[in-house]
C-alpha cells in the first residue's frame, strides 16, 4: 500500500517543473510570480493529501494531473479575492470607513494616475528650477475654500484628522495645559481617544465642566499661565440631549483672545456644503469653525470633502508654521497621490462643480430620482423565488460625522420564502464585484443612494442572474 503510494507521490510534478509547462507560464503571464508560486505549492499538497487519504488512486491520478492548472487557477482566484477590491455600497451610509470612506472624483482619479504614473514637480519649482516646498498650491486652495485672508491664513496637509490633531497639540502644548470640555472627551472611533492622544502628545489635560454641561465661565475659571491651547472637538459620532448646555466657539475665541491663549477646533467633518438644504439640519460646519476666529481648525479630507485619506488644517499663519517645523510634520506628511486627489477635489468646489464630487453627489441626489431607480431594479429583479419590492428608507451621512441626522431615501427590498436574509446578503457580498446591504427584518435592503446611477445597468444584470441561480 505504502509503496504504491509512494509511486503516485513521485507521478506529481515538482513546482519548477509546472511552472515551465505551457499553462504554469501562462498563470505567470497573469499573476505576480510570488502568489503564483503559493497557489502551485497548495495545489500540489492538496492532491498528495487526497493521494494520502486515498481519495485519489492510480486510476484519476493523470487526471487529477491534468487538472492541476484549474486548481491553481482557482487558488489565485481565492487569493486575489482577498487583496482590496473595489465593492458596490448598497448601504445608504455615505462614509463608511470600513468601505473606505469617500469615493473620489473622476477629475481626482485622473490627477492621481497622472502624477502616479511619472514623475512630477512634487518639491520642485518649476519657475527658479530650484527646490520647492510640497504641497504649496493645495494649501493654498485650502486658505480660498476656507475663504480666508492668504496675508494672515495658511493651510497646511497631513495623513489624516488624527495626525493634524496630534501635531497641533504637540508643537502647541507639549509641556503645558489644554482645556477640553468633559462632553468633548470622546473616542472618534478606531481607538482615537481624544485623553490618550492628549496625553501622548505631551500636553496635560485640563478638564472643565460635565458630560452633560459646560459653560464659558468653566473654561474662563480653568486658565493658568500654563494654559496653551483651549481645545474643542466635534461631537462627530454621537449627541447629547436633554438638559444641556456648551459655550459657543466664538465665546471661547473670545475667551481666548482676552487671555492670549490660542483656540483649536477639531472639526473632523470638513464640511463645507450647506447640509441644512439637503434636509440634514444644522451641522458642524468647517467653513463656520474657520470663521469663528480660532488659531486652528483641522478636518478629514476624506469624510464630508469627500477627498483622499488626508488631515487638513487651516490656521493663522504663525501657528501653521510652528506645526510645520515640528520634526513630526516629517512623519504625518502626505505623498504625491494625495496632493493630487485633494487638490482637484478642492478644485471643484472652487470652481462651482460640487456635483463631480461623489459624496457631495449622493447628499444632493433626490429622494425621488432613487425611488425612481430602485423600481428600475425591483421590476428587473423580481424572480420566482426573490422578490423584490420598493421600500422607503432612511440614508445616513456615516463615517463619523451628523450623528442623528437622516435623509430620506428608498431602497429595493430584497426577501426570498427559502433563503435567510443573512444567506442571501452573504450571497450577494461574493459577487464580484461584491454588493453590501443592509440586513432590516428578515430582508436585504439595497439603498441606490449610495450607488453610482452609471452602474445600475450592469449591476441589475449581475444581481438578476444571481438571483435566477439563487435557490435550488
Ligand atoms: C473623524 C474625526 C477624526 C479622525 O479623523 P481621521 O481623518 O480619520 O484621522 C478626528 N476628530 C474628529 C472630530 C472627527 O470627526
Amino acid at each position: 500500500m505504502r509503496a504504491e503510494k509512494n509511486s503516485l507521490y513521485q507521478q506529481l510534478p515538482q513546482v519548477g517543473e509546472f511552472l515551465a509547462s505551457a499553462a504554469g507560464q501562462e498563470l505567470l503571464r497573469r499573476h505576480p510570480r510570488p502568489i503564483v508560486l503559493e497557489a502551485v505549492r497548495e495545489a500540489i499538497a492538496e492532491l498528495r493529501n487526497e493521494i494520502a487519504r486515498g481519495s485519489v488512486t492510480e486510476s484519476v491520478l493523470a487526471m487529477e494531473i491534468e487538472g492541476l492548472p484549474r486548481r491553481v487557477a482557482a487558488g489565485l482566484g481565492v487569493r486575489e479575492h482577498r487583496a482590496l477590491q473595489p465593492v458596490i455600497n448598497a448601504t445608504g451610509v455615505i462614509l463608511q470607513t470600513n468601505l473606505g470612506r469617500a469615493p473620489l472624483s473622476d477629475a481626482a482619479i485622473e490627477s492621481v494616475a497622472a502624477v502616479a504614473r511619472g514623475y512630477c514637480n512634487l518639491e520642485f519649482d518649476l519657475d527658479s528650477g530650484k527646490r520647492g516646498h510640497r504641497g504649496a498650491r493645495v494649501e493654498e486652495l485650502l486658505v480660498q475654500i476656507a475663504e480666508c485672508d492668504a496675508a494672515e491664513s495658511a493651510g497646511l496637509v497631513v495623513n489624516n484628522c488624527a495626525a493634524a490633531t496630534f501635531l497641533a497639540l504637540n508643537s502647541l502644548a507639549e509641556g503645558g495645559e489644554v482645556i477640553v470640555s468633559r462632553g468633548e472627551l470622546v473616542e472618534i472611533g478606531g481607538g482615537f481617544r481624544v485623553p490618550d492622544i492628549l496625553r501622548k502628545s505631551g500636553a496635560r489635560l485640563v478638564e472643565v465642566g460635565t458630560t452633560n454641561r459646560t459653560r464659558i465661565q468653566d473654561y474662563a475659571d480653568a486658565v493658568t499661565p500654563e494654559t496653551r491651547l483651549i481645545l474643542r472637538v466635534h461631537r462627530s459620532n454621537f449627541e447629547i440631549t436633554g438638559f444641556t448646555e456648551q459655550a459657543e466657539l466664538r465665546e471661547l475665541v473670545q475667551l481666548g483672545a482676552d487671555a492670549g491663549v490660542p483656540v483649536m477646533v477639531d472639526q473632523g467633518t470638513g464640511c463645507i456644503l450647506p447640509l441644512h438644504e439637503y434636509g440634514l439640519g444644522r451641522q458642524s460646519s468647517f467653513l463656520e469653525a474657520v470663521k469663528s476666529g480660532a488659531a486652528l481648525v483641522c478636518a478629514s479630507g476624506d469624510k464630508l470633502l469627500g477627498g483622499p485619506q488626508a488631515g487638513v488644517v487651516v490656521g493663522q499663519q504663525s501657528v501653521i508654521r510652528k506645526l510645520r517645523r515640528n520634526p513630526l510634520y516629517r512623519a504625518f506628511r502626505v505623498d504625491k497621490l494625495t496632493i493630487a486627489a485633494l487638490e482637484a477635489t478642492l478644485l471643484a468646489y472652487l470652481s462651482g462643480q460640487p456635483d463631480s464630487v461623489p459624496v457631495a453627489r449622493m447628499l444632493r441626489m433626490p429622494a425621488e430620482m432613487i425611488r425612481s431607480r430602485c423600481g428600475q431594479w425591483a421590476a428587473a429583479l423580481s424572480t420566482a423565488s426573490v422578490r423584490a419590492t420598493v421600500v422607503p428608507t432612511d440614508s445616513v451621512v456615516g463615517g463619523g460625522t451628523t450623528p442623528g441626522a437622516t435623509m430620506a431615501s428608498f431602497a429595493v427590498m430584497l426577501q426570498s420564502p427559502q433563503m435567510s436574509a443573512e444567506a442571501l446578503a452573504a450571497q450577494l457580498r461574493h459577487l464580484q464585484p461584491p454588493v453590501i446591504g443592509r440586513i432590516h427584518e428578515d430582508a436585504v435592503l439595497l439603498d441606490l443612494r449610495t450607488v453610482d446611477p452609471a452602474a445600475d445597468d450592469a449591476l441589475v444584470v449581475m444581481l438578476r442572474a444571481t438571483l435566477d441561480g439563487a435557490v435550488e
